[in-house]
């Protein structure tokens, strides 16, 4: 049976990608490799939304050269968003020209016909251009993200922040219709996954295209009513499109996780203004504040860069200042890296040194914020989705309560998939440690 091996970067979205991808393979009948030197076929899904995903994959394309010269059969195939840059796709193929297939992300359908068809010695290039169409939704899947199931709910970006590609790369918003993507959530319940999560670049501007009414909100409400034991979670939310209708359903429901992902990326209103965020940091606080008044259990995460062009020491102090009020229960900090093709890149850079000053201290404050909200769980009882065995410690298993914490408790591994209560015992920066009670 011929095999496939499959390389990942970035972001969910990709992941689930990658699931779609391996899903067309094995209806053609290929099977999974445990390694590149397995493989009949090799993919790399890439993203191009960070310096350093983009890096990784050119050298570890870079790398199969050898092994495709000692083995001229295999098929090499890059896909996804490093493709769709302009003139991506060429210069891929002129950098290595050993690989056989270069797909764009709204081209994934081809690849079974192509493979099939495969005759031609030159790279075979695929790009949808049109960012209107949306071909990898009817896609097979094959799922490999244990509990929970990811459920795309739009595709694209609509928003054109200064300092991202992804509108470029992805295309303008399409949404699903809520009757499509209600029917996948139950049909993925009916296979036993306990818990969903939802994918958009910007969720909560789901239905801005429908001509029927629907939004996030209503799209929610409608998958809560759906019954059986199980959880939602979604991403990505946008601060300037996060509303207290959806802050309200969820409140309300009976399924949606009080788990909140919501980027705030700078504190400084003039950066998020040359950020081409539309929201300003009091705006921000405003829902951050309903939604705790809404839902005190709440796990509010965030995305937050340092760096951006023009950052000066007062704007980074915003952002400190920022941070230290709203708490997270963790952040994704990162330092900003200019992405060729977008506004931000044109703009005066500000110097490595001041970005690495700044980033430790950042991480240093959400690391301090991050433990003393774990210790706030000790002595509590959580219930916690059992998600997998924890490799780091021998007989235990690992989940995440409603708000997201992981949890490690000691157990084997027939628990995973189900519900449990866990009294929380201690903890260790983010994650936290019990025993099922
Ligand atoms: S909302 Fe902004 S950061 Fe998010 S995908 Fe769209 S353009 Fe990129």
């Amino acid at each position: 049976m011929s095999k496939y091996f499959i390389t990942t970067y970035g972001c969910q979205m990709n992941v689930h990608e990658s699931e779609k991808i391996a899903g067309m393979l094995r209806e053609i009948g290929y099977d999974e490799a445990a390694s590149y030197n397995e493989a009949d076929v090799v993919v790399f899904n890439t993203c191009c939304i960070r310096d350093t995903a983009e890096k990784r994959a050119y050298g570890n394309i870079g790398a199969l050269k050898g092994l495709k010269k000692e083995n001229p059969s295999l098929i090499i195939a890059v896909v996804g968003c490093m493709t769709q840059q302009k003139g991506g796709a060429e210069a891929l193929s002129a950098k290595f020209p050993f690989v056989d297939i270069v797909l764009g992300t709204n081209s994934l359908d081809q690849l079974p016909i192509i493979l099939q068809n495969k005759r031609q010695k030159r790279t075979q290039i695929a790009l949808h251009d049109d960012p209107t169409v949306d071909l990898s939704q009817e896609l097979p899947i094959y799922r490999t993200s244990g509990t929970n199931a990811w459920v795309n709910i739009m595709y694209g970006c609509n928003n054109f922040c200064t300092y991202c590609i992804v509108p470029y790369v992805r295309g303008r918003e399409r949404s699903r219709s809520m009757s499509e993507v209600v029917q996948d959530v139950k049909t993925v319940l009916s296979e036993g996954y306990k818990e969903i999560t939802l994918l958009g670049q910007n969720v909560d501007s789901y239905g801005n295209d429908l001509a029927d009414g629907t939004n996030f909100a209503s799209l929610l409400r409608e998958i809560d009513k759906i019954e059986g034991k199980y959880r939602v979670r979604f991403m990505t939310s946008h601060p300037k499109d996060f509303n207290k209708d959806v802050v309200d359903v969820i409140a309300s429901s009976t399924h949606i996780c009080h788990n909140i992902h919501l980027p705030i990326q700078s504190g400084s209103d003039s950066i998020l203004k040359r950020m081409n965020r539309k929201y300003t940091s009091s705006q921000y606080l405003d829902i951050v504040n309903y939604i705790r008044s809404k839902m005190p259990d709440v796990g509010i995460t965030s995305d937050v860069m340092i760096g951006f062009p023009g950052e000066t020491e007062e704007d980074f102090q915003r952002t400190m200042d920022l941070v230290g009020k709203v708490k997270y229960s963790n952040a994704f900090t990162f330092v900003y890296s200019p992405r060729k093709g977008t506004p931000a890149a044109a703009m005066e850079q500000i110097p490595a040194e001041v970005k690495k000053s700044r980033i430790t201290r950042l991480v240093k404050l959400q690391n301090d914020i991050t433990k003393s909200l774990s210790n706030e769980y000790i002595g509590g009882i959580y219930e916690v989705l059992v998600e997998d065995v924890n490799p780091k410690y021998i007989g235990t298993v690992c989940g995440r309560t409603d708000s997201g914490r992981l949890v490690t408790m000691p157990g084997t591994p027939d628990l995973i998939g189900s519900f449990v209560s866990v009294k929380i015992t201690k903890s260790r920066s983010a994650s936290l440690f019990g025993e099922i009670v």
